[in-house]
């Protein structure tokens, strides 16, 4: 983290605060734009992210030592201006205050939710999508008529302030800033009193934000990680199934929320998957020292940590296999080679930490039934991931766990359709964007009884010892009977 990138701030929260409250001001002098306006601000984070795309890849690839630009183009820059795109198509119907039925009494009124934007939304970002994960939540905020304020992660500092001038360039300081720093800044950007705040990161930092937050009652939006299973049945071709999951662990080398933390597969294709998991990698990523299409470990400190962890299980009586396609030494530099491995036992930290890298522990079931208590013994994951060509067995594993999201036959591929929620369920994260869903986290759903001339409410009140009131509560019981 170099010392340009933290914000030096005397009386944090008071820096932080006036910035908000000036965000606040601007927000209470426009608190309902229109579709025309939320689109052109829309507009405006598309056309910056054209003009920064470059920047950006080459920001990501100092942050990393290495992130490969396709990673950056394809699960970065390009899913934003998707989400944008669907945003300002639907936002118009989305605004639309939605008819709803009404009680008896209230005849002659009407009876709407109205969606009003919230104010200023507060967006916490990490390093492992340090754009998309920051434009993506904003571009959700922004269809909703939110103005926002950013905390870019310590750990991407060139990315965050590549995000700073992007957005200063395309917009007001009282409309969305950037703020860059370490946790000292973000301690107290999350003690700030948002009008909601989404927080992607740890499930243990999750906690401590949510605290915060709980201080202000601001209501929080939390995209938390985990351990997401993929289960193969023993049905499924594994070679299909290594080659879509090769996808999906090698994609920022395994750097994704949403990364098949682990595999299950039946006893006897543990062998046959490992070896055709090791050959899909193979032919992905030929050679990984100097190929700039396999990212590199964010970090030292992150990469020791998942080199101890192999250590770990190894220690345990794990058996690894290195996917090195060509035998190199990886010494001073932060790419690691994808981990097999094999022999796990719940003693091993790479069975009890979410993994965050490039290491595939598998685990051996006999029956469908085991990996599904497996999984449901532990915490709810972030995402599930099934293979099976069998329809009715693939609704029944669906049917019996939890996850935030889940595929069959795939990893990862939800998290970029746009028209569903994503999100976390229990320790993976509560509340959901993408869709009509993040549209509706960003509102008010505010409740309008709307009464005309007629006062039909007026018919039934004290005193109330009157022949109206008794035949409308005659007529309520009629309705109300008791249920043979
Ligand atoms: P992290 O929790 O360490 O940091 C995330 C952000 O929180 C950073 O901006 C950081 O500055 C801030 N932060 C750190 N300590 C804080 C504190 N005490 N108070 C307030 N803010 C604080 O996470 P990370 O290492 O950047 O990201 C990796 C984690 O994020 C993984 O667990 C991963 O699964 C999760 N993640 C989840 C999603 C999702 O969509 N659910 C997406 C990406 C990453």
């Amino acid at each position: 983290m170099s010392a340009e990138n933290v914000i030096e701030l005397d009386q944090p929260t008071k820096a932080l605060g006036a910035s908000l409250q000036n965000i606040k001001r601007a927000f209470s002098g426009n608190p309902a734009p229109t579709a025309a306006e939320r689109i052109d601000r829309l507009n405006r984070l598309h056309n910056g992210l054209l003009d920064y795309k470059d920047r950006f890849i080459e920001a990501l690839n100092e942050d990393f030592a290495g992130r490969s630009s396709a990673e950056t183009l394809m699960a970065e820059i390009v899913p934003i201006l998707e989400g944008i795109r669907y945003n300002k198509k639907h936002l118009r119907s989305w605004m639309k205050p939605s008819k709803r039925g009404k009680p008896p009494y209230l005849m002659g009124s009407s009876v709407k939710v109205h969606y009003q934007p919230l104010g200023v939304v507060g967006i916490v970002v990490p390093w492992n999508f340090p754009v998309f994960l920051g434009l993506s939540p904003l571009s959700g905020a922004l269809a909703a008529g939110n103005l926002a304020m950013l905390k870019t992660s310590e750990f991407a500092p060139r990315t965050g302030e590549v995000m700073k001038e992007m957005i200063a360039s395309n917009f007001a300081d009282d409309e969305i800033l950037v703020v860059t720093g370490g946790v000292d800044v973000a301690t107290e950007f999350t003690k700030l009193p948002f009008d909601h705040l989404v927080f992607t990161g740890s499930t243990n930092v999750g906690r401590i934000v949510m605290r915060a937050a709980a201080e202000n009652l601001t209501p929080v939006t939390l995209e938390l990680g985990g351990k997401s299973p993929a289960i193969i049945h023993e049905s499924y071709p594994m070679d299909e199934a290594a080659k879509r999951i090769a996808f999906g662990k090698g994609m920022n080398a395994g750097q994704v929320c949403i990364s098949p933390d682990y595999v299950m597969a039946p006893s006897d294709k543990v062998d046959v998957f490992a070896e055709e998991f090791a050959k899909a990698i193979s032919s992905s990523y030929p050679t990984l020292k100097d190929n700039p299409d396999y990212t590199a470990i964010i970090s030292d400190n992150q990469r020791q940590r998942l080199v101890d962890n192999v250590k770990d299980a190894e220690s345990k009586g794990a058996e690894v296999t290195v996917v090195d396609p060509a035998g190199e030494d990886f010494e001073n530099t932060r790419k690691l080679p994808m981990h097999i491995v094999r022999n796990v036992s719940d003693n091993m930290r790479i069975m009890q930490e979410e993994i965050f890298g490039p290491i595939l522990p598998i685990i051996a079931y006999d029956k469908v039934e085991e990996a599904v208590a497996y999984v449901n013994g532990r915490d709810r994951p972030l995402a599930l991931y099934y293979f099976d060509n069998n329809p009715s067995r693939a609704e029944k594993v669906l049917s019996q766990t939890h996850s935030g999201g889940a595929c069959i036959n795939d990893v990862m591929s939800h998290v970029a359709v746009d028209d569903m929620p994503f999100g976390g369920v229990g320790p993976s994260g509560m509340g959901h964007y993408h869709g009509k869903e993040g549209f509706l986290t960003f509102s008010n759903q505010r409740g309008v009884v709307h009464k005309g001339k007629l006062n039909a409410g007026a018919m039934i009140g004290p005193p109330w010892a009157n022949r109206i009131f008794e035949s409308f509560i005659a007529f309520q019981f009629r309705r109300f009977k008791k249920i043979e």
